[in-house]
């Protein structure tokens, strides 16, 4: 029986198990894919407090091997379900069934897809959802960016210094992300930005190729040569399992404030996966502390 289960080894999740192995309970994190969660991919991490420059996979290393030399159990197996049976929940797995007496949710959050046929199997073959870990394959290259929050402000800029030419393309008139980016952007040479324009269709033989561009007042289309889209149209938290089990606000975000309780007592939400105002791994260790320290 174990005091705590974390679900998810992103930073959140390792950040609690520090905290609870630390305070002498018996703590398992289950991890589906990798330790480290979102940021693994990322270059650069220039703004976690106290370290001046890490790589994200630096930094999720070093929290892996804290959590296990705190003496936290960490396992890789991805969770499909719990039960919550009152003063115990059985967490399960695709390969076990694990009791204990209080669960993590650590899921954190991963990136909205634009839901086009091929999307997923064009996936490191054209399309990319991280312009910072996959940018430099596009050097002199045409790319397309989709989106038109910061993140898809940032990265057209980020892309415009390595590519021969960007499509920032948004598919209503006014941009959600900061005028001055946006304006840094109309004044840069090798940007072009579509407005009130969705992208219809990837169109690729082994590789991207092109895209075909829909106006959606005129409904005019036409085709764009590239060689990169970039999506960049939100994220969305990973939660879906737990729907039925846990109370959660209207995108899927589980509600926990910084109790970081959920509705069910022994259930807890850390990180990018619940409702919060700033997602970002100084939080989501914060939150991790916060967690581990309560069970
Ligand atoms: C490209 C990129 C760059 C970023 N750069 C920065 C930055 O420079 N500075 C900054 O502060 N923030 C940055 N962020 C944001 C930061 O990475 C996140 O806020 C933070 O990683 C959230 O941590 P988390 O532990 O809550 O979630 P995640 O990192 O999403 O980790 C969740 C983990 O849970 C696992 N999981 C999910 N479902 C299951 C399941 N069913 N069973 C088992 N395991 C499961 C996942 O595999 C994952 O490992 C960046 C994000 C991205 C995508």
């Amino acid at each position: 029986m174990y005091d705590v289960v974390i679900i998810g080894g992103g930073v959140a999740g390792l950040s609690a198990a520090i905290y609870a192995a630390r305070a002498g309970k018996k703590t398992l994190v289950l991890e589906g894919m990798m330790c480290g969660g979102q940021i693994v991919n990322s270059p650069k991490v220039s703004n976690y407090p106290g370290i001046k420059e890490i790589s994200g996979f630096e930094l999720a290393t070093s929290l892996y091997e804290q959590a296990q030399a705190c003496g936290a159990g960490i396992d890789y197996q991805k969770v499909v379900s719990v039960e919550d049976r009152g003063d115990t929940k059985l967490v399960i797995t695709d390969s076990d069934t694990i009791e204990c007496k209080n669960v993590i949710i650590a899921t954190g959050a991963k990136h909205r897809e634009l839901g086009l046929d091929n999307e997923n199997e064009l996936v490191g073959k054209g399309i990319s959802y991280c312009a910072t870990c996959d940018g430099a394959f596009y050097k002199d290259k045409t790319v397309a960016v989709i989106g038109g929050g910061n993140t898809a402000l940032m990265d057209a800029l980020y892309l415009s210094k390595l590519c021969s030419k960007v499509y920032l393309i948004h598919r209503r008139e006014e941009f959600r992300g900061k005028d001055g980016i946006l304006n840094e952007l109309c004044n840069t040479e090798n940007v072009e930005i579509l407005r009130n324009c969705i992208v219809k269709e990837a169109v690729a033989d082994d590789t991207v190729k092109a895209i075909i561009v829909e106006n959606v007042i005129t409904h005019d289309t036409r085709e764009y040569e590239v060689s990169g889209i970039f999506v960049a149209v939100g994220q969305m938290p990973d939660t879906k399992l737990f729907e039925g089990l846990v109370d959660m606000d209207e995108y899927g975000y589980i509600k926990a404030d910084e109790s970081l309780k959920t509705n069910v007592p022994g259930i807890y939400a850390a990180g990018d996966c619940r409702t919060k105002e700033v997602r970002q791994l100084a939080t989501a260790a914060a939150d991790g502390a916060i967690a581990g320290s309560k069970i």
